[in-house]
């Protein structure tokens, strides 16, 4: 398998090994890691990505998440185009960040207010540290293998193994702000709340962590909100992935449970780089200078830049159907379905499993299936052991399942995937296969 992939893909690697004596680990993000070399990319259109080789990969990545448009969007390209003649950054106040945050105004629950920032990992910063000025409180809590970006406070018990809260280069002090717990614990969370006065808020990613990899289970998302708003404690929806994705109005409005502070990026900044603090007037009040009351200070070059905001406004139009969350979702849904009928059929035991355009393969899963075969949606087949679901990976597998799926046409983002609007049945149909495939070379080689 990995010969045949060194063959396939032999001028990545030429660019890898110049990329190797630039770059630590030779790559500019952490999951785009991959053994032997991860492939290069040279242009990406719909729901297809192209090899520095000339490969057609139907991808998966979709931007990190932030494409649910596709690669390339005629509307999102004019726009930007149409943006950068009339100049990138004039460091000034214009109208597209008006039309962007009445975008935002309009799609999402909790926005009374949007700031706009850089990235979602300064998104979910301020929401913190606003959180703090509003509540006096200086700790949040968290939930063991949720994400919210790489800034000091938030890598704690990111993942696996959470029982120690040290994180290599941040001081314990600022890791100490951090209280973590694993979710879907209504009693826990306010055992822990009521424990301990310090806590001011507390942040989630609102379909489970890592994008669902432990899914949020039955009333934990609007038992939070109870919580939180009887004992004056900010709840925050970290939406960055599942804002504009699992619904125009991300999870919050799916699922009618409204969070006082949303940070978002990713979809909301249409593949250009951005994010936002959307929420409570009252809370992002503490930006503006008021008398007898400290003033946040937030700075940001390229906060609201005119490029990203073109993006963003003609994403969010089309969002704003959705149109684009139905079809990514159905994509998704159909893969996960087909997926578990081929593992089934094949009587592997692999199973696929996820919600909205978000889709997991689990390899040799041991734990009890759906009970209908094919049907997984809004199943969640763990109980809540976050250790056995998103504990270490069997990194070899990992990669050769990469390296196989990427021989036979697909981008797939190591165990996981999502789907955009532009993924059709026969992108679908065609990945089941090459998943069939693929599994079939890891079982010849000892590696399933
Ligand atoms: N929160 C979540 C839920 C994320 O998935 C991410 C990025 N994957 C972030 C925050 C950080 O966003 P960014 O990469 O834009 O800093």
């Amino acid at each position: 398998l990995v010969q045949q992939y060194k063959q396939a893909f032999a001028k990545s690697q030429e660019r890898f090994e110049v990329a190797k004596t630039l770059f630590p680990t030779g790559v500019t993000h952490d999951t785009r890691m991959m053994e032997p070399f991860p492939p290069y990319v040279s242009h990406a259109k719909g729901a297809k990505k192209w090899s520095v080789e000339g490969h057609e990969l139907i991808d998966y990545f979709v931007g990190h998440g932030s494409h649910i448009l596709g690669h390339s969007a005629p509307d999102v390209v004019a726009a930007v185009q149409e943006q950068m003649t009339k100049g990138t950054h004039p460091g000034a106040c214009h109208d597209l960040e008006i039309e962007w945050a009445t975008l935002v105004k309009k799609l999402i629950p909790s926005a009374e207010r949007v700031r706009f920032t850089g990235s979602g990992t300064e998104a979910t910063m301020m929401a913190l540290r606003l959180s703090r000025l509003f509540t006096g409180r200086s700790k949040f809590l968290k939930f063991q293998g949720h994400f919210h970006g790489w800034h000091d406070y938030v890598t704690v018990a990111a993942d696996p193994p959470y029982d120690s809260p040290a994180v290599p280069g941040v001081p314990d002090g600022v890791a100490a702000y951090c209280v973590s717990i694993p979710p879907n614990e209504l009693n826990r969370v306010e055992e822990t709340l009521k424990a301990d006065d310090g806590i001011g808020a507390v942040i989630l990613e609102p379909t489970g962590g890592h994008w669902g990899a432990v899914p949020i289970r039955g009333e934990f998302l609007a038992g939070l909100r109870e919580i939180c708003t009887r004992l004056g404690r900010v709840l925050i929806f970290d939406e960055v992935i599942t804002g504009f994705r699992v619904s125009p109005g991300g999870a919050q409005a799916f699922y009618g449970v409204t969070p006082d502070l949303t940070p978002m990026a990713k979809i909301l900044a249409g593949g250009l780089p951005g994010g936002c603090l959307a929420g409570r007037a009252d809370i992002l009040a503490f930006i503006e200078p008021r008398p007898g009351k400290p003033k946040m200070k937030h700075p940001g070059t390229y906060n609201a830049n005119p490029l990203s905001a073109s993006a963003g406004v003609a994403t969010l139009k089309r969002v704003a159907t959705g149109e684009p969350s139905r079809v990514a979702n159905e994509m998704a849904t159909k893969l996960r379905n087909d997926l578990n009928v081929m593992f089934a059929a094949n009587a592997w035991p692999w199973l696929a499993y996820g919600e909205f355009s978000m889709v997991r393969v689990v390899p040799n899963f041991t734990g009890p299936r759906p009970a209908v075969a094919g049907v997984n949606n809004g199943f969640i087949p763990f109980d809540n052991d976050v250790n056995a679901l998103d504990g270490p990976k069997n990194m070899k597998q990992v990669y050769a399942l990469r390296q196989g799926m990427l021989l036979n046409g697909i981008d797939w983002w190591g165990t996981a995937g999502m789907t955009s609007c532009e993924h059709t049945a026969a992108d679908i149909a065609k990945t089941v296969k090459a998943m069939e495939t693929t599994i079939g070379m890891l079982l010849a080689e000892g590696l399933a």
